[in-house]
Order: structure tokens, then sequence, then C-alpha cells
């Protein structure tokens, strides 16, 4: 068993029904949800004008290796929805990060450990300081990330419903 940090984010539809799905269909192919952070409101960083996304990071753990349970992810994307349509930081349904997969560090064309904008985005460090946790962050000491540059002007809205437990994740705001 590995622990690892996976963030969800979306924009279209639902925002919380999709965030719940995402984290139901994780437990379904076999994941053990560990805690999950309260729901955040986020502007989109960069890209085009569009609808605030709605953020949480979940702790599992998990029998897959990185690569196995990055598929793992997208596959959950794309049974969610999700379409890539070649541009970068548009409107999604559901948008599923591997933020950090035990201690693993790697760099491949397909998947890079930690995630290399884990320290740039605070709609990933503050759930993840919910769940108490700051997976170490490429080239960052993990306690430096909050005081990083980019974080600034990001705006971002604690939305709650955050208990840290799987058993909860049906009970997110609606
Ligand atoms: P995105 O459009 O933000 O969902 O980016 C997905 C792309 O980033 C895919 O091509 C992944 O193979 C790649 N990628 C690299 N590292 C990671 C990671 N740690 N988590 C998720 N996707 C990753």
């Amino acid at each position: 068993m590995a622990r690892a940090f996976v963030a969800l984010g979306g924009n279209i539809g639902d925002r919380a029904a999709y965030l719940n799905q995402a984290l139901l269909a994780l437990r379904q192919a076999g994941n053990r949800i560990v805690a999950v952070s309260d729901f955040y409101e986020s502007a989109p960083v960069g890209g085009r004008a569009q609808r605030p996304f709605w953020n949480a990071v979940a702790a599992i753990e998990t029998t897959r290796g990185p690569r196995a349970l990055l598929r793992q992810l997208q596959g959950i994307e794309f049974a969610l929805g999700r379409r890539r349509d070649g541009a970068r930081g548009g409107p999604r349904t559901i948008d599923l990060d591997l933020l950090a997969y035990g201690q693993v560090r790697m760099r491949t064309r397909e998947l890079t450990l930690p995630h290399p904008r884990l320290c740039t985005r605070r709609f990933v460090l503050l759930p993840l300081r919910d769940l108490r946790a700051l997976p170490p962050a490429a080239g960052q000491p993990p306690g430096q990330c909050l005081a990083h540059p980019a974080l600034r002007g990001q705006r971002l809205r604690r939305l709650g419903g955050g208990s840290g437990h799987a058993e909860d994740s049906q009970n997110r705001p609606q």
C-alpha cells in the first residue's frame, strides 16, 4: 500500500456532484480514501475567463503503482465527461492530478512527481493543509510553499464540508 494525494477540481455543471462522483469512483476503483479536505471555490489561474472552479484534495491508499494510478485517474476523468480539446486550462467537468505518491520522485513525459505545480497553487496547498499533510514539493521545502510569490492574488473561498473521512464524502456541500 502506498499513500498518495489526489487533487480534484472542476468548473462545469454541478461542481459538488462531480467532486463527489470522482471520490466515489476512486473508492470503487479499489483505493481507500483516507481523508478528504474541505471543498474550496477558486478563481481560474491564468487561461481564459471562465466560471470559478471547485477544488478539494483527497489522501488515498492505493495498491497501484504511480503510472497505473495516473491512468486510473485519467479513466475516471473520461468517465465523468472530461474531454481534452487540445487547449490547456479550459473549462472541465473534472480534473484529477496526482500531487504526490509516497516519497517517489520521478520525471517522465507522462508523469512528474511530486506534481510540478504543487507549490504554486493555493487551491492545492490549502486543502493539503486541511489534511495536515504537505508532501515534499519539487525543489522546495514544503513549509515554504505557502510563501511562494506565485500564490499572491490567487483567490480562494472555503466552502466547508471537510471532515476528513471517506465515509463523509457523501455529505459535501451541494
Ligand atoms: P491536465 O491537462 O492538467 O490534466 O494535464 C494532464 C497531463 O499532465 C497528462 O498528459 C499527464 O500525463 C501529465 N502529468 C504529468 N505529471 C502529472 C501528475 N503528477 N498528475 C497528473 N498529470 C500529470
